[in-house]
């Protein structure tokens, strides 16, 4: 199975249409997966989650912009432009929508994988940043890997491990005793597959809609079962058409000037 991994879309259309070609084009639409996020800072929330809906194997765990576009989250706990974003996005969704989105779980398990917006440990609200907060998620999910999104940066937090008696050397021994020691934390590179080998990991695939790793480039990444690994992708999208859209929409202009610059 080759499968999309995309999260924190953010109602940006022509970044996720961007994503789903070239995912569509490196055969790679078996499955969507999509870790929260659909809607919020973007001018187009209705459309993007009707062409996510579209793809007979979409799934989708809720992000805190979905929670908040219906409700759930008071916009007190967003920033300025944020809230302004989830009060233009409320008055737009459509009913069904709505409810689509009110019915969305806040974690899945797929292969071998955990799905959530924030962390393991926090579905909607934990941004997990660094080292020190991943060591402290591995524990929250019993899946060898854990999928993540809501920080919109492409990371991969790496748990290593140690046997635990140095005598223990057949396979059965070895593998009761593992022990967790480092957390590596890396920069996936793009095109450059992350195996999915013997070490726990938690992944975050970046942001389709909204980077903020420097980079303007929409976010994905592809699991290939077969291959057993992960690859990032960036994929360039008219950014200045987004851009255009937002400013007739009336949203925030700085939501709108920092898509050109990824951050
Ligand atoms: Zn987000």
């Amino acid at each position: 199975m080759r499968c999309a991994i995309l999260s924190d879309i953010h109602g940006n259309l022509d970044a996720l249409r961007c994503v789903l070609a070239d995912a569509q084009a490196r055969n790679a639409t078996d499955q969507v997966w999509c870790l929260g996020d659909l809607i919020g800072y973007g001018p187009e929330p209705n459309e993007c989650v009707r062409e996510l809906q579209s793809h007979p194997n979409f799934v989708c765990v809720a992000g805190n912009h979905d929670w908040g576009a219906i409700g759930r989250l008071d916009t007190a706990e967003f920033n300025r432009d944020a809230a302004a974003a989830l009060s233009w996005t409320r008055e737009r969704l459509d009913g069904a929508l709505q409810q689509y989105i009110a019915g969305l779980p806040t974690t899945l398990v797929l292969e071998e994988f955990t799905l959530a917006h924030g962390s393991p440990r926090d579905h909607v609200r934990e941004y997990v940043t660094h080292a020190g907060l991943a060591r402290l998620n591995f524990d929250s999910f019993a899946t060898p890997y854990c999928l993540i999104g809501h920080t919109h940066q492409p990371l991969v937090f790496e748990q290593a491990f140690a046997v635990e008696s140095p005598g223990d050397h057949t396979p059965e021994l070895m593998g009761r005793s593992r022990r967790a020691t480092s957390i590596r934390t890396f920069v996936p590179v793009s095109g450059e597959p992350v195996a999915l080998a013997q070490d726990r990991l938690i992944v975050n695939p970046g942001s389709v809609g909204q980077p903020r790793d420097g980079n303007p480039d929409a976010a994905y990444m592809l699991f290939d079962s077969d291959e057993a690994t992960l690859v990032l992708y960036r994929v360039p999208y008219p950014v200045g058409q987004v851009q255009q859209k937002m400013a007739t929409a009336g949203l925030p202009v700085r939501l709108a000037k920092r898509l050109a610059y990824g951050w």
